[in-house]
């Protein structure tokens, strides 16, 4: 396609009532600072128009076809715990859909539900958020996408000045958790049937609303588990932060742990620990035990004698679906760790796990680089202090080139990140063009990028993110 594409209205045709109508502000200086050229060729999008002035406004939000229909979305949501009504798109927008897939803008200015914010982003974090959901992709693990950050032209104020951008970001859709918190809230029974159809048509066609709640179950399983293969830690798993789509989102404080430490966080704003790595699979199921809630309205029983009988068993039925996220989520581990480990289905279960939890064991008390780790042992340069559990593994005949193509040799390493989000405010590109060139083909060794394979040099001191 050559010049504007349609922009797709189901959302605010469907779901009037979940956002309100809104336009993304005037950027005074629009200048396009990364393009994701392959993910626009999947949309159907022209590289060079969106290069042209035109394409760069279109980009921003502020050069759209006739008929598109900009929305602020409506959630509600439980932040570190503590529940908010009203939260919803603050500082960003959804244009509209191209080809089923949402395209929607962070950054883009103030709406009704800003509250206290400026509704605007900053060159660092647009930027750290296009390299880690571009790495996160390139990894197989379900995410949102980015296409694009503009850099606006405008100055912002953070704990210091910043320069302003958008990040175009694309996804299966933004519905989350907090989009039923929200529908629920409303006490409009209606409203919440049609968020239900909305979510099951677009991504568990033909399910009612418990095949719906069992498919989001089933995908935030399976997608966590890839968190915890990865070393990934999301950081503010509130839960208008999980989606219905099971794609990962909102990259605010997250980032990949170094050593295995399952106590590993990051964010300076998650004080407690809520987050930490090893509460991820934890924190998911309460977060899904608040969308179940929210569908209890949908899950009743038309021929249940009484009221209260048909709430019970609208309770058995989702606690019931709520049961299976940890099944899928101990099997999904536990085929992963297979894969990474090279063992092949003649292994039993019983050998691979208890391999695995000696092996993560070990790698807490060694301090060793946990990404770095696989390929190490995939190369024969184990550390010593893996010996004996390395003889207990290589009996088992372990598949070595299979461990190479799912065990990276890159991901964005915090220091690594910083580095490049630094050059890249003060206007030089090149350290995240590298970086991004690199983490986005992360199974293939490149020669001469060693200090990208490697964690930080010892005495960088304790990584802290923000959002
Ligand atoms: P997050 O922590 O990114 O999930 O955001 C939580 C809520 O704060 C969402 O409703 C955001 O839209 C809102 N928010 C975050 N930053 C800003 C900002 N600069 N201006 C207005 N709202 C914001
Ligand atoms: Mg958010
Ligand atoms: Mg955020």
């Amino acid at each position: 396609m050559s010049g504007m594409p349609m922009l797709g209205t189901r959302f605010a045709d469907e779901l009037p009532e979940m956002g309100v109508s809104w336009r993304a502000a005037e950027p005074p200086k629009p200048e396009l600072l990364v393009l994701n050229e392959p993910l626009a060729a999947e949309l159907g999008l022209d590289p060079e128009w969106l290069r042209s002035d035109d394409g760069v406004r279109f980009l921003a939000g502020v050069n759209l076809p006739d008929g598109a229909e900009p929305v602020a979305q409506g959630y509600a949501g439980h932040q570190f715990g503590g529940y908010s009504p009203r939260l919803g798109d603050g500082r960003a927008l959804l244009l509209g859909e191209i080809g089923g897939r949402d395209l929607h803008l962070k950054g883009s200015g103030r709406t009704p539900f800003s509250r206290g914010g400026d509704g605007l982003a900053a060159v660092g974090p647009m930027l750290r958020e296009y390299v880690i959901s571009e790495a996160m992709h390139a990894l197989g693990i379900p995410t949102t996408r980015s296409l694009a950050v503009i850099r606006t032209g405008k100055t912002i104020v953070r704990e210091n000045l910043a320069p302003g951008a958008i990040l175009v970001r694309v996804a299966a859709s933004h519905l989350r958790v907090g989009s039923f918190q929200f529908a629920r809230a409303s006490g409009d029974a209606e409203l919440l049937r049609r968020l239900a159809d909305h979510a099951a048509s677009r991504h568990y066609p033909g399910v009612d609303p418990l095949g719906l709640l069992r498919g989001v179950v089933e995908a935030q399983a399976e997608l966590i588990a890839q968190w915890m293969l990865t070393g990934f830690i999301h950081g503010v798993m509130n839960t208008d932060n999980m989606t219905i789509s099971g794609e990962t989102i909102d990259y605010g404080p997250c980032a990949f742990m170094d050593a295995f430490d399952p106590a590993t966080v990051f964010s300076s704003i998650d004080e407690g620990g809520r987050y930490a790595y090893g509460n991820q699979p934890a924190i998911a199921q309460w977060n899904l035990a608040r969308l179940a809630e929210s569908l209890l309205p949908l899950l009743s029983d038309a021929d249940a004698a009484t009221a209260d009988a048909d709430q019970e068993r609208a309770i058995e039925k989702a606690t019931a679906e709520l049961a299976r996220f940890r099944s899928r989520y101990v099997a999904a581990t536990l085929d992963g760790f297979r894969a990474k480990l090279g063992l092949t289905a003649a292994i039993d279960d019983v050998t691979v796990t208890a391999l695995t939890e000696d092996l993560l064991a070990l790698l807490k008390d060694s301090e060793a680089d946990y990404t770095s780790f696989f390929r190490k042992l995939a190369a024969g340069s184990a550390p010593e202090a893996f010996g004996d559990w390395e003889r207990r593994w290589r009996a088992l005949e372990p598949d070595i080139a299979s461990m190479n193509r799912v065990n990276p040799v890159y991901i964005p390493r915090n220091h690594l990140v910083e580095e490049a989000l630094t050059a890249a405010t003060d206007g030089d590109l090149a350290p995240l063009h590298e970086l991004l060139e690199t983490v986005t083909a992360p199974f293939t060794e490149k020669p001469g990028r060693e200090r990208f394979a490697s964690p930080a040099p010892p005495g960088s001191g304790v990584y802290r993110t923000f959002c």
